[in-house]
């Protein structure tokens, strides 16, 4: 018999009842490390006392009003992600995956208003993740995502990630943009270097293309900077937000360029919940918090000892771990065993990891990790590791 709840999930036996910054508590009473933060969405941990008082205030105040109303939260949220990125102006969601279906409209809205209506392409790259609707899916054209929901949505062209020649062979009349995360997630914690980045500018800006990063991941100070981006110095024409921005509330955005954003006139998009006063509340005190410069400098330097402690990790158990890569607290360990069998056994040990493909274990931590939690990760992933290694070996 079907469960009650559509089984689209394998999920672990596990059964959490209560969270406090980087812990989550099991039903039975165990204590579980938090090395993957709701996958990069609790990015100030659980129950964060700010978040707490916030969702209380806002709570006893007013939930939800429609779009239909001016939304004061939503207008100070905006005017902060406008005031400290490339932005000029944002739309709100509920999702990472809402804000790729505007995304894509946006796109090819500003082609269609500029009399270049057949400018509708997309071109994206292998192993990226842009969320299951159906723009989602078809931009990731993953068979593992698309498979049995054809026909897909039309107007996406998927290159090799890291190949800049077959990006560039694939631009056509039809490209009206390129699709990319600075740092692939899903895919396996694959930072696109900087000056690959830079390329990607070039590339747009001489073929006359919009530039859309998805930091729905990498984004929200995940990186150690406010947006991936930053570290390279360049600015998208669109980017896609989710995740970390609501700490664990549904809450997502679109970025955008007042000239990308310049066919979104009133009636082409709308959202029921999207920017609701309580979502937007809370996104305005994790803005609050991340974007403090002193926060993002504690994150790179627990970022930085955190790598430093997992290349010790994956030098002494070289049979199971290759490489530790990734940027900020956004990080992966690339395994030689199998994935799934180190987040297995880390749960053993009461640390929570996630898989990623490429036969990664991702580790995003809440972006408030203390050095102790550092000390006590590495202290359980070794118990995990080492017990991997005595059954790879038996
Ligand atoms: C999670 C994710 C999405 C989809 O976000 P949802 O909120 O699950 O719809 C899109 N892009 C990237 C890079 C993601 O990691």
């Amino acid at each position: 018999m079907i469960p009650a709840v559509l089984p689209t999930y394998n999920r672990a036996p596990l059964t959490f009842v209560k969270g406090e910054g980087a812990w989550l508590i099991e039903a039975d009473g165990r204590r579980f490390l938090d090395l993957g933060a709701g996958i990069a969405v609790n990015a100030l941990g659980h129950a964060h006392p700010r978040l707490v008082e916030t969702l209380k205030r806002q709570g006893e105040t007013l939930w939800h009003v429609s779009n239909l109303y001016r939304i004061p939260e939503q207008e100070a949220l905006a005017a902060r992600l406008v005031e400290a990125t490339f932005a000029d102006t944002v739309f709100f969601t509920n999702s990472g995956t809402e804000a790729c279906e505007l995304a894509v409209k946006m796109a090819r809205k500003f082609w269609f208003d500029r009399d270049r209506p057949h400018k509708t392409d997309i071109i994206t790259v292998s192993g990226s993740f842009h969320g299951r609707s159906a723009a989602g899916i078809a931009a990731a054209g993953s068979e593992k995502m698309t498979k049995g929901f054809a026909p897909l949505l039309p107007g996406f062209t998927s290159v090799p990630w890291g190949d800049h020649d077959a990006l560039t062979a694939a631009i056509t009349d039809t490209t009206g943009a390129i699709l990319i995360e600075p740092v692939q997630g899903e895919g396996g914690i694959r930072p696109v270097p900087d000056q690959c980045l830079k390329g990607l500018r070039k590339l747009c800006d001489e073929n006359d293309l919009l530039l859309i990063f998805d930091e729905v991941q990498c984004g929200m100070g995940r990186t150690g900077r406010l947006f991936a981006h930053e570290w390279a110095g360049v600015t998208p024409d669109i980017m896609m937000v989710a995740k970390g921005i609501g700490g664990g509330f549904p809450l997502g955005a679109v970025l955008a360029t007042e000239r990308a954003a310049s066919g979104m006139t009133a009636g082409t998009h709308g959202s029921t919940y999207g920017g609701n006063p309580l979502a937007c509340a809370i996104g305005n005190t994790v803005m609050e918090v991340i974007s403090d410069k002193a926060f993002l400098d504690r994150v790179n330097r627990i970022a930085g000892r955190f790598r430093q402690k997992l290349e010790g990790l994956v030098a002494l158990h070289p049979q199971v771990f290759e490489e530790v890569r990734g940027q900020g607290l956004m990080l992966g360990l690339k395994c030689r065993a199998p994935n799934t069998d180190v987040v297995q056994a880390g749960y053993g040990f009461e640390v929570l990891t996630v898989p990623a493909a490429d036969n990664v274990v991702r580790l995003l931590p809440p972006l408030t990790l203390t050095d102790a939690e550092i000390d006590t990760a590495i202290d359980r992933l070794t118990h995990a590791a080492t017990k991997v290694a005595l059954e790879t070996k038996s």
